[in-house]
C-alpha cells in the first residue's frame, strides 16, 4: 500500500539509478525510487540547507527548522547566541531525530522558558541560579548538557541534593547542640562518602536514598535520647537496645550513625547490634527458566531491560551494578561474547549472546543530544549517566521479574554449581553473601575444592 506522508520521509538509495536522499517512489518490482525516477513533481530540498530530506514543513528540513527554533530561543535581545551558549546550542541543535526535538520544545513551555531566559541573560549560567529554579527534569536535563560542553563547572547532582537538602534540615534544628552533631555526621560521614563516590562515577540514587534516611534516623534517635533526658555523650546500651526494640524497622538504620559516633568518641562502651538478617525471598528454580525464557522471546520489551533482566537470571548482578556496566565490560569477537562482572571474563551463553550483540550496535539515548559517546552499556535519559537502577526494576517488575528475588534465586543455583570463592572471581559476588545462599540452599559447600585447587582458571 502507498502511504504519501509515508514515502515524504524515506530516506535512502535509488534502486534505479543509486540516488541516495528522498526515495518516495516505488519501482515495478516495489523497490524504493527517488523523486526524478519515480517522476513524483514534488520538492523535497531544504532551501536553508540544500539538502534532500524529510520536511517540517515547505522547503524547511527537521534539522533547520531545530536549529533556527534553538537559536531564537537562545538569542539574547540582539538576535545573537553569546558565545558561552554556543556549545549548548550546538549540542541541541545536532540530535540525531531532530524532529523529536522540536517536538521536545513545542510540546514543553518549560524548555522553551528555561532555554530563553537562558538567552536573555535572566538566568545566569551558574549552579546556583539552577538550584533556585524550580525543580524539573527539564531543568536537570539541561543543566547536565551545560556540564557536558563544559558551561558549567562538573558537579554531581546527587552530592549537591544532598548538601542542599542537609542545609534545609539542619535548619530545622532547634537544639544547638543536636545541630552540630547531625552536621558533623553529615558533612564529615556521608558527603565526604558521597564525594569520594562522585570523584568515580556518578553517585547512585540509591547511595543519595540512604544518606538522606541514615540523617533522618540519626535525627530522630537525638529527639528521642532528649526526650528522655539524655545527652548523646551519656548513651547507653541500655538506650540503643530499647530504641530499636520499640520502633519500627527502619531505626536498624541508626548503625552507621553509631559507628560514626563511636569513631568520634561521642559516645562510648556500647556494642553496635547487627542488623537482623532474614532470608530474603527468592524465587524458584523452574520460575527462574520460565522468566528466562520470557525475555529470550519478548519481541516488544525494549532491548536494554531484557539484557538486564538476563544479567540478573543467569549471573545473580545486582541491578545497582548492572545499571552501570560500561562497554569495556562488554568484549565481542567473531566467535564469542564475553562479559567481565568481576575480575575475570567470562562466556556470554546463546541465546543471551546473540541478544547481546544486536543490542551493542543500536543502544537506546543514543540520538538525543545527550548521550553522543555514552560509555555506559544502559545509557540513560540524562547527560552522561547511566540508566537508573529504578527504572530497570520497575520494567522488570511489571514483566513479573521481582529483582531482588529473582536475584537470591539465581544465587541458589549459582551456589549449587560452584564455590562460594569462585562465584566471588566470576561474579563479584561476595564470599560471604555466597556462603550465606549456600547454607540456605542446603549446599554442602565444604566440600568443593578450596579456592588453592580453583576449578575455572584465572
Ligand atoms: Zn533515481
Ligand atoms: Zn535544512
Amino acid at each position: 500500500m502507498y502511504c504519501y506522508q509515508a514515502a515524504k520521509r524515506r530516506v535512502g538509495t535509488c534502486a534505479d539509478c543509486g540516488h541516495q536522499g528522498m526515495t518516495p517512489g516505488r519501482n515495478d518490482a516495489g523497490q524504493p525510487t527517488c523523486l526524478s525516477c519515480s517522476h513524483i513533481p514534488l520538492d523535497l530540498t531544504c532551501h536553508q540547507c540544500g539538502i534532500e530530506a524529510w520536511l517540517a514543513k515547505k522547503n524547511t528540513c527537521w534539522a533547520c527548522e531545530l536549529k533556527t527554533l534553538i537559536t531564537s530561543l537562545l538569542a539574547g535581545p540582539d538576535s545573537v547566541v553569546r558565545p558561552e551558549l554556543i556549545p549548548l546550542a550546538t549540542a541541541l541543535a545536532g540530535m540525531q531525530r531532530p524532529n523529536s526535538g522540536v517536538t521536545w520544545i513545542r510540546t514543553n513551555p518549560k524548555v522553551a522558558t528555561l532555554l530563553s531566559s537562558l538567552g536573555n541573560g535572566d538566568l545566569p549560567l551558574n549552579h546556583a541560579a539552577f538550584d533556585a529554579l524550580p525543580k524539573s527534569q527539564t531543568v536537570e536535563y539541561v543543566r547536565e548538557l551545560l556540564i557536558e560542553h563544559a558551561v558549567l563547572p562538573f558537579r554531581d547532582r546527587y552530592v549537591a541534593g544532598y548538601e542542599r537538602w542537609l542545609a534545609t534540615k539542619l535548619a530545622d534544628l532547634q537544639d544547638i547542640e543536636q545541630r552540630q552533631v547531625i552536621e558533623q555526621f553529615g558533612r564529615w560521614h556521608h558527603l565526604r562518602r558521597l564525594r569520594a563516590q562522585a570523584a568515580k562515577a556518578p553517585v547512585t540514587q540509591n547511595a543519595f536514598l540512604h544518606a538522606k534516611q541514615s540523617t533522618t534516623v540519626a535525627t530522630s534517635f537525638l529527639h528521642w535520647l532528649q526526650e528522655r533526658g539524655r545527652h548523646i555523650w551519656a548513651c547507653s546500651q541500655h538506650d540503643i537496645d530499647s530504641w530499636l526494640s520499640a520502633g519500627p524497622t527502619t531505626r536498624q538504620q541508626i548503625d552507621s550513625f553509631l559507628c560514626w559516633a563511636v569513631r568520634q568518641r561521642l559516645i562510648k562502651g556500647i556494642k553496635i547490634p547487627t542488623r537482623n538478617y532474614r532470608g530474603s525471598p527468592h524465587i524458584e528454580e523452574g520460575r527462574r527458566l520460565d522468566l528466562l525464557r520470557m525475555l529470550l522471546l519478548h519481541e516488544t520489551m525494549p532491548a536494554d531491560h531484557r539484557i538486564a533482566g538476563c544479567l540478573i537470571l543467569l549471573f545473580g548482578q545486582p541491578i545497582q551494578r548492572i545499571a552501570r556496566m560500561r562497554m569495556d565490560h562488554v568484549k565481542v569477537t567473531a566467535e564469542s561474547v564475553e562479559l567481565r562482572l568481576s575480575r575475570e571474563w567470562i562466556p556470554v551463553p546463546e541465546p543471551f549472546a546473540t541478544l547481546l550483540r544486536a543490542y551493542l550496535g543500536n543502544r537506546p539515548h543514543m540520538n538525543t543530544a545527550a548521550n553522543p559517546d555514552s560509555p555506559w552499556l544502559f545509557p540513560g535519559g540524562m547527560p552522561r549517566q547511566p540508566i537508573t537502577p529504578q527504572m530497570i526494576a520497575t520494567r522488570l517488575s511489571r514483566e513479573g521479574l521481582p529483582p531482588l528475588a529473582a536475584r537470591s534465586g539465581t544465587w541458589l543455583q549459582l551456589v549449587r554449581e560452584a564455590p562460594p570463592s569462585v562465584l566471588a572471581q566470576a561474579l563479584g559476588i561476595h564470599p560471604i553473601t555466597a556462603m550465606r545462599h549456600a547454607k540456605l540452599a542446603g549446599a554442602d559447600f565444604l566440600s568443593y575444592p578450596r579456592p588453592g585447587d580453583s576449578i575455572v582458571d584465572g
